[in-house]
Parts: C-alpha cells; structure tokens; sequence
C-alpha cells in the first residue's frame, strides 16, 4: 500500500501573527521528498529540525508564486544546505519563468558572494546550489522514480500557479494562493488530498477576493466539484487561528468529504485505497 506523509511546516497567511507563512514537505511512496513552497525568514529550518526534516535532504521546490511568504526562506534553506552539504547537487526550484524572475532578484539582493543569473546560484568556490527550473503550466515534470508534478494557473498575482503530484497512484493537489479558481478544479479532478487556502469565510467574500484569496466555502466548492478525497485548509489568517472550527464549519456546508485545517508541524498520511 503506497503511503504519501504531508509535514506542514507553515500554515499561515501573509500577515498572520499566530503561525509560520505556508510550507509543506511532501514525503512521497518512492522516496522522493517535495518542498511545496519556503515560507519566509528561518521557519523552515526551525520548524523543519522539529519534525527531523533538514534543509540538506531537500532537492525540489515547487513554488506556487512571488510573494514573500511564500518565497522568503528560500535564501536561508539554500545558505543551511551549502554549509552543511556543500558538494550535494543545486536544490532544484520549479516554477514559472515570471516567479523564478522574482525570486532571483531576491536572492540577488541578499547574497554576498554568490553569483545569481538565469540558471542557477553559485558559490565562488564555484558550487552550483541552487538551479532554476522553468515551468510551463500543463506540462509535466519528473521527480522521482513514480512522482511527476505539473502546475496549473490560478487566479492571485501574475505567474501564480497550484500544483497537482502524483506519485504512487496517489494524487495531492496544492492550491497555492488563490481566489476561487476554475483552472483549479479543472486541473485537480480526481484528488485524494486537496490543500487549499482560504483567508476567512463568506462573511467577508469580497475582502477575501480584493486580497487575491477566497473562503472556506469556496475553497470547498473547489473540492466538491474536483470530487477530492479530502480537504485540508491552510494559509489562515489571524482572525481565525483560534478559530479554525468556523472555516472548517463553512467548509462542510459545501463540501461532503473529509474537511480538515492544518497547524504549524501537523503532519498527515495519506493512503493509496
Ligand atoms: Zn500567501
Ligand atoms: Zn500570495
């Protein structure tokens, strides 16, 4: 029986004050373990070194967008794997061209020593350790020896993208940011897990949407319509950190699967049936 665990290191929102901005570890059924976005600052190696997860036994990233707390940490995870890997191949960055552009301007801003251009970070010892892999949305991409990902537009910022992993005839679907997304229903059918964002709930629809993101409904409607196996909420915000019973309760009034809301180092396998 193939079995997926998904470590979430962050489940904030950019402007949450209770949890870590989003990153999730994705430990496939062959092996292969996924970066699904960074985080900001140190909280992937802090709340990574908590689950025995280490920035040197990563070597994909799948980024959804250019947003700081989605991007941020990626500097930090890369300086922690040269120091304690320095020989390991580059960490492998998937995304679309326009979120590698940003991210590299990033780095670029904060690297000393390092040489940043369109493919890759290196060191002047002359080590490449990080390479940009540009992604076309539709388009697969192989990871692993039975893990392939391929992402999707959604509706956020420019160059914002969800992404769909198979691996083991299991499929996880991560929304990213996002409004309520069509292309992301169309691009997830089939789900065994759908981790979804959602900021708040319908009582503030239009809020949701005027910051690029949607509700707990929405989020479910996504879930419904996709047939998922199951839904796990993320990205919440400060209003509902204690809170999470109203976006979980919202959830089910539209969705009849399984609804969960992930915290900071909650961790959760998932099953092939
Ligand atoms: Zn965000
Ligand atoms: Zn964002």
């Amino acid at each position: 029986m193939a079995e997926a665990r998904i470590s979430f290191l962050g489940t904030g929102a950019g402007n949450c004050i209770h949890r870590a901005h989003t990153a999730i570890v994705l430990d496939c059924p062959d092996g292969t373990r996924l970066l699904l976005d960074a985080g900001s600052g140190n909280s992937v190696l802090r709340n990574g070194a908590q689950l025995g997860l280490y920035a040197e036994d990563f070597e994909h990233v799948l980024l959804s967008h250019r947003h700081g707390d989605h991007m941020g940490g990626l500097p930090h995870i890369q300086g922690r794997r040269t120091q304690m890997a320095p020989n390991a191949s580059p960490l492998v960055v998937h995304s679309l061209e326009e979120s590698l552009a940003g991210l590299q301007n990033l780095f670029k801003a904060v690297s000393i020593t390092h040489r940043v251009d369109q493919d890759s970070v290196t060191t002047t010892e002359g080590n490449r350790v990080v390479a940009w892999d540009p992604a076309e949305t539709g388009q697969w991409i192989s990871l692993g020896r039975h893990t392939r990902a391929s992402c999707f537009p959604v509706n956020h910022i420019g160059g914002a993208v969800g992404w769909r992993v198979e691996t083991g005839g299991l499929t996880i679907v991560f929304s990213g940011d996002t409004r309520y997304s069509e292309s992301l229903v169309e691009a997830s059918q089939g789900a065994d897990v759908l981790i979804h964002e959602a900021l708040t709930t319908d009582d503030d629809k239009e809020g949701a949407s005027r910051r690029g993101h949607c509700t707990a409904a929405e989020a479910a409607r996504a879930a419904a319509l996709c047939g998922a196996g199951q839904l796990i909420i993320t990205h919440i915000d400060t209003p509902f950190h204690l809170n999470t019973q109203a976006l979980a309760d919202e959830a089910r009034t539209c969705y009849d699967g399984p609804v969960s809301v992930a915290d900071d180092l909650c961790i959760t396998t998932v099953s092939s049936p």
